[in-house]
């Protein structure tokens, strides 16, 4: 006899119960924290219908609605899914996908990152995994959005080139590195490759155009975790086409999939499961000219 799988509301990850458990938090899927008004209007309906009265903004760029009854759940997802604020996700699978501004708003950043977490929110969303799967993108190493805590991590990097010309040592490059990665000897700058992160904030800022920069990159990390023992990820490879970034999102994804256990983070299993091995494979599907060999973030 087929035994018939529970599909209800009640059985998806962005339904949580509370400590009465009477009650469910009910989390939503906005993928890189972006809601249009008309989206902020339907929730706002929809917690004052079924939630009680206050709605909560999660550490991953979405919002949940507290104190749901159980009864009311199959409702209330029908409800979110017309609003085009579906169910979210918070188990063993890919969840709400993370992005700071990017270019689309922040001086400092090297890569778009909003429409790219909602491309790999579409293609990924919800996929189950052994493993809860976050991921996040930062587009520089400020970091904001912690990336290199997640299972996989996503760093818009950007690598300077110290042209030939007549560098005159006037030290502005110098006062804009954090890293202490550019210093002036016998009147002219050198790069100090080991120190500098790519962060890219030294490029265009030479008077006299001495420092530009090779093509904006994304540097991928695998295995980052947050909690009791924090961990950051570990570099896996700089891709500079998009194209790339999503084929390597894809095979970490079905690497994870295959190859890693329940009941552990994927940080606490990396190196049994094979991270070299995956490393190497990553290496071999990219172009070498289309990959970037630098420091890696540490
Ligand atoms: S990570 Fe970089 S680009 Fe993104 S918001 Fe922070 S400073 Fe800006
Ligand atoms: S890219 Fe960043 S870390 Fe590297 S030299 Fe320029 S400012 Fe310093
Ligand atoms: S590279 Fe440009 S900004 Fe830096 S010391 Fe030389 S002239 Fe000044």
């Amino acid at each position: 006899m087929e035994i018939e799988r529970d599909t209800g509301m009640h059985t998806r990850g962005g339904v949580i119960t509370e400590r009465n458990n009477d009650f469910c938090t009910v989390r939503l899927r906005l993928p890189a924290g972006v809601i249009t008004p008309e989206q902020l209007v339907g929730v706002a309906r929809i917690t004052e219908k079924y939630g009680a009265g206050t709605a909560h903004l999660t550490a991953r760029q979405t919002m949940e609605i507290p104190h749901v009854k159980i009864a009311d759940l199959e409702d209330l997802g029908r409800e979110l899914e017309a609003n085009n604020t579906p169910v979210g996700s918070e188990r063993e699978e890919i969840v709400n996908i993370t992005a700071c501004p990017g270019t689309d708003r922040c001086r400092l950043a090297n890569i778009e990152s909003i429409t790219l977490a909602q491309e790999i929110d579409k293609r990924f969303f919800g996929k189950n995994m052994p493993v809860r799967v976050r991921i996040a993108i930062s587009a520089c190493p400020n970091s904001c959005l912690s990336e290199r805590l997640c299972e996989i991590g996503i760093t818009g990097v950007q690598q300077p080139i110290r042209d030939p010309g007549l560098c005159t040592g006037c030290g502005t490059c110098v006062n804009f590195c954090k890293e202490g990665a550019l210093v002036v000897k016998g009147g002219e700058v050198i790069l100090n490759r080991e120190k500098c992160i790519d962060c890219g904030n030294c490029i265009h800022i030479c008077p006299f155009s001495i420092i530009r920069g090779e093509p904006p990159a994304y540097l991928v990390t695998v295995g980052g975790k947050r909690g009791r023992h924090p961990m950051t990820g570990r570099p896996l490879i700089t891709v500079t086409s998009r194209d790339d970034l999503h084929l390597v999102i894809d095979k970490v994804i079905t690497w994870i999939y295959r190859k890693a256990w329940d009941g552990r983070l994927l940080a606490d299993q990396l190196d049994e499961i094979g991270f070299d091995t995956l490393k190497k494979d990553v290496f071999k599907s990219i172009s070498p000219e289309n990959t970037v060999t630098g420091p890696e973030l540490s």
